[in-house]
C-alpha cells in the first residue's frame, strides 16, 4: 500500500497523547491520510430515505425498488475483505449497506474486524438494532463481539419529521442511545442537510448534545448519482444562504456541547464562519474516519475491495485536477475552472481566490439552479487540499478505538485548546 505518512503532517494542536489521558482516544495527525476503510455488505434496504443516493439504482420508477430488491453480499466474502482490509494496514472499518443490521452475518463480521485488531463502527438508521434476534438483541450481540463505534442516521428531531423522512421510528433510534449511553458508550451521526430540515439544525445538534453523540458530519445534498437530472432533487436541495443561519446555530451549539463538526461536500465559502469543519471530496481523503478503499463493488474480488486507493504527493487525485475554463455555466455565470471532467465548476470569482487549492468548487446542478452569487473568495491559507484553520481544528482528528472511550471529554479538553490557539 502506499505510504500514508503526508510530509505536512503534524501532531495534533498541543495534545500528543489523548491515549494517555482519555484512554481509547487516538490522536490522528493532522494532514496523514486516513486509516480508515469500508466494507459494504450489499444495498439492501428496508428504508426509505428521501435523499437515498441508491434511489432508482434499478433504473425504475420505483425509488426504493432497486435497494428493496437488492442482494447481500455472502458473509463468506466480507470476512474475506475484512482479513484482507486488516493486511494492508488499515486500522479501522465502517460497516455500511444499504442497511448493514438487517445483514445475518454481521455479529460474525464484527467478531472477525475485532480479533484482526480493527475498530469496527456500523453505519445504520438504527431501527433493528434492540430487536431480538435468536433470544439475543442485536445490539447485545454486536457490542459483545467487539463493536467500537455507531454512526446514526440522524436527519430530523421530531418523530413525525423522522417518518417522513426516511419511513423510520425515532424512538427506535433513542432506545439504542439510551442503552448505549447507560453503558457509556459514545456514537456519531450523520445528517444530510435538505430543504425540509435546514430549520430543524439546530434542534437535531440539541438532541445531539443531550445524548451521547461525540461527532455530526452534516453532509449537503447534492444531486448526484441517480439524483442526476431528477427534477425531484430540486425540492431537495438548499441554497447554502438558507442553510446557513441555522447550521451556524447549529454549531455553536456543537461546540459548546464539546461535540466535533464535519461539514460536507460544499464549496469553501459556503459557511465562511463555518470553514474549519468544512471538508470537501478533496480534503475527505485526510480526515481519519473516511475510506481509502472503495465502496459498491460487489462483483469483484477482495483484494480489489480492499485496496487503498493511492493519493499523490499533491494530495489531489487526477480525476479531481483542476483546469483552466473560458466558458459560462447552464445559468449564463462566467466560469474560470473546473475540476475534472467538470465534477465541480468554478465561477470567475475563485480566480482570485486564496483559498481555491483546497476548494471542490462548486456543483454543475447547484451553480445552474442557483447561479454563482453566493460564493466570494475566502481569505484562508491552504496546505494541500486543506485550509491551515481545517488542520488546526483538533476534534475532528480523535478516533475511538475503544467501545467505552470518553470522546466527548476528550473533544471538549481539545476543543478548548484548538480554540485558545486561534484568539
Ligand atoms: S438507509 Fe441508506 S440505503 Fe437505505 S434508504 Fe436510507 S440512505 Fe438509502
Ligand atoms: S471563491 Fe470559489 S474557490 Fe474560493 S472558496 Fe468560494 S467557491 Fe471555492
Amino acid at each position: 500500500m502506499q505510504h500514508t505518512h503526508d510530509p505536512q503532517a503534524a501532531p495534533l494542536p498541543g495534545w500528543s497523547t489523548p491515549d494517555r489521558d482519555f484512554p481509547g482516544v487516538q490522536a490522528h495527525p493532522p494532514g496523514e491520510l486516513s486509516r480508515g476503510a469500508v466494507l459494504d455488505v450489499g444495498l439492501k434496504c428496508p428504508h426509505s430515505c428521501a435523499f437515498c443516493y441508491y434511489s432508482y439504482y434499478d433504473g425504475g420508477p420505483g425509488q426504493f425498488t432497486g435497494v428493496r430488491k437488492a442482494s447481500m453480499r455472502p458473509t463468506s466474502e466480507c470476512l474475506d475483505i475484512v482479513r484482507a482490509i486488516a493486511g494492508n494496514g488499515l486500522t479501522h472499518l465502517d460497516i455500511t449497506g444499504g442497511e448493514p443490521t438487517v445483514h445475518p452475518g454481521l455479529p460474525q463480521i464484527v467478531a472477525e474486524a475485532a480479533a484482526k485488531g480493527l475498530a469496527v463502527r456500523c453505519i445504520t438508521l438504527g431501527q433493528y438494532l434492540m430487536r431480538v434476534r435468536e433470544g439475543h438483541r442485536l445490539l447485545d450481540t454486536l457490542l459483545e463481539n467487539g463493536l467500537t463505534d455507531i454512526l446514526f442516521s440522524l436527519h430530523a428531531a421530531d418523530a413525525t419529521a423522522f417518518q417522513e423522512t426516511c419511513g423510520g421510528s425515532l424512538d427506535a433510534v433513542l432506545s439504542a442511545m439510551d442503552a448505549l449511553d447507560s453503558r457509556g458508550f459514545q456514537y456519531a451521526c450523520n445528517t444530510v442537510i435538505m430543504e425540509r430540515n435546514r430549520r430543524d439544525l439546530p434542534r437535531i445538534a440539541r438532541l445531539a448534545v443531550s445524548r451521547g453523540v461525540y461527532a455530526i458530519n452534516f453532509i449537503a445534498f447534492n444531486a448526484y448519482h441517480a439524483w442526476r437530472g431528477q427534477e425531484q432533487a430540486a425540492a431537495l436541495e438548499a441554497p447554502y444562504t438558507k442553510i446557513r443561519p441555522f447550521l451556524e446555530e447549529a454549531v455553536a451549539i456543537l461546540d459548546a456541547g464539546g461535540v466535533a463538526v464535519n461539514i460536507r461536500y460544499v464549496p469553501l465559502c459556503a459557511f465562511p464562519a463555518l470553514a474549519r469543519h468544512v471538508v470537501g471530496v478533496l480534503g475527505v481523503a485526510y480526515d481519519p474516519f473516511e475510506w481509502r478503499n472503495r465502496c459498491l463493488n460487489h462483483d469483484k474480488p477482495a483484494a480489489y475491495c480492499a485496496e487503498p486507493l493511492p493519493i499523490p504527493d499533491s494530495g489531489i487525485r487526477p480525476v479531481y485536477a483542476f483546469t483552466r475554463l473560458e466558458a459560462t455555466s447552464l445559468d449564463g455565470s462566467a466560469l474560470c475552472g473546473m475540476r475534472g471532467a467538470q465534477f465541480k465548476l468554478f465561477p470567475a470569482q475563485c480566480a482570485g481566490c486564496p483559498a481555491r487549492g483546497a476548494c471542490d468548487g462548486v456543483d454543475p446542478v447547484y451553480l445552474s439552479r442557483h447561479g454563482a452569487g453566493e460564493f466570494a473568495p475566502l481569505q484562508e491559507a491552504v496546505q494541500g487540499p486543506l485550509l491551515a484553520s481545517r488542520l488546526r481544528y483538533g476534534p475532528p482528528f480523535l478516533v475511538k478505538t475503544r467501545p467505552t472511550a470518553d470522546m466527548r471529554g476528550a473533544m471538549a479538553a481539545c476543543l478548548a485548546k484548538s480554540n485558545s490557539e486561534v484568539r
